[in-house]
């Protein structure tokens, strides 16, 4: 498990446990919410609409052989179903907000009755903004509600009739591999419930979709020029396992995912220029866009090694680049190639 996530989650369990530090475990509980969050959004903000169909890990065992779209689709209908259901007792928010219609679902249930090409069926049915915007409702709704709780409340269990109002709500299915999940439930108090729907089940499915994404990158740039437009090597990147490189649809280097459109504004820049790379453009040595802005730390070595390309060409770069990761011990370019294009140029025509 992420060790930062992992921290948080058993930092909440242990606040939440004991009166005098239920709230603080509440607001340590909203904080991880928050940060997980994040991922799907980035996700869902900066991956193609391919990636949330795809499922490169299918027929491995564990949360990551699922989809993308599928993940976030079970992390909030098991979340609305719990948090109202159970626990507020009043209206979901798929039937609420008629989230089932905007997201295109064929199904009301939390999923776990689909296995292999019917999870990638359901999940190309599925709008994925729509979804999205159904993941966030959920998610404010539920935090509403755990702000609202109390102490005693987390003692609250659940009997027989919650069994069978559960059973006839229709959103779990009543197939083995789904319909152990209302007993599941319902054996546990409400603090049980906090500790998994809301929290560690989060956790488990967002890991998985972090492995999903980050395979789906390494896949996308297999084949491509691993020249980024701005003059980086994806070949000796550090974000290289997270990005699916500025040539490819899974474009989601730093400066896409910071852009409000999530595209990096030098790839965008090149494109519309028409240009195979931010070395062909004459405004290279003053421009401030995307890589090249002042305040980034790395704005020197891409400008650097895009001069050097434009200079040497992209075949001896790579070589250079080879050679500089052999004669140092370096994640970052900015490392090596400093503050200075003079002197970083130089370090590389010398290397
Ligand atoms: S961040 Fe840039 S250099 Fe790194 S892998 Fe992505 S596109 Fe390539
Ligand atoms: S203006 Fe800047 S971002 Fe655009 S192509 Fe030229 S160097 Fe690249």
């Amino acid at each position: 498990m992420d060790k930062h996530w992992s921290e948080m989650n058993k930092e909440m369990q242990a606040l939440i446990a004991k009166k005098a530090t239920f709230k603080d475990g509440i607001g340590k509980l909203l904080e991880l919410r928050k940060s997980l969050f994040e991922q799907i959004t980035q996700i869902v903000t900066t991956f193609p609409e391919e990636a949330f169909w795809q499922m490169p890990f299918a027929g491995a065992e564990g949360y990551h052989s699922k989809t993308l779209a599928y993940s976030i689709w079970h992390i909030f209908r098991i979340e609305d179903i719990v948090a109202h259901e159970m626990i507020a007792e009043d209206q979901q928010v798929l039937f609420r907000l008629d989230f089932q219609t905007a997201i295109r679902s064929p199904i009301i249930t939390t999923g776990n009755e689909l296995a292999g090409e019917e999870i990638v069926d359901f999940s190309k049915q599925l709008d994925v903004r729509a979804l999205y915007r159904y993941a966030r409702e959920v998610m404010e709704s539920t935090n509403g509600i755990l702000s609202s709780l109390e102490y005693p409340d987390l003692k609250r269990k659940f009997g027989a009739d919650m069994v069978e109002k559960l059973g006839a709500t229709g959103c779990v299915s009543g197939d083995e591999s789904a319909r152990w999940l209302i007993g599941y439930w319902c054996s546990k108090d409400v603090l049980g419930l906090v500790k998994m729907p809301f929290s560690r089940h989060w956790i488990m499915h967002i890991e998985a979709m972090r492995s999903i994404k980050n395979r789906l990158c390494r896949q996308a740039r297999r084949g491509a020029d691993p020249i980024a437009y701005c003059g980086f090597s994806c070949n000796h990147c550090f974000l290289a396992e997270w990005c699916g490189s500025c040539r490819t649809a899974y474009n989601t280097c730093s400066f896409a995912t910071i852009s409000p459109d999530g595209k990096c504004p030098n790839a965008v820049c090149c494109q519309g220029k028409g240009i195979d790379g931010c070395y062909e453009c004459d405004q290279l040595e003053t421009c401030e866009k995307g890589f090249y802005t002042p305040s980034n730390d790395g704005a020197n070595a891409a400008r650097v090694q895009a001069m050097y390309i434009r200079k040497h060409g992209k075949k001896e770069f790579l070589k250079v680049h080879d050679r500089l990761h052999e004669k140092y011990d370096f994640a970052k370019t900015q490392e090596i190639l400093g503050q200075d294009w003079q002197e970083g140029l130089r370090i590389l025509e010398e290397s």
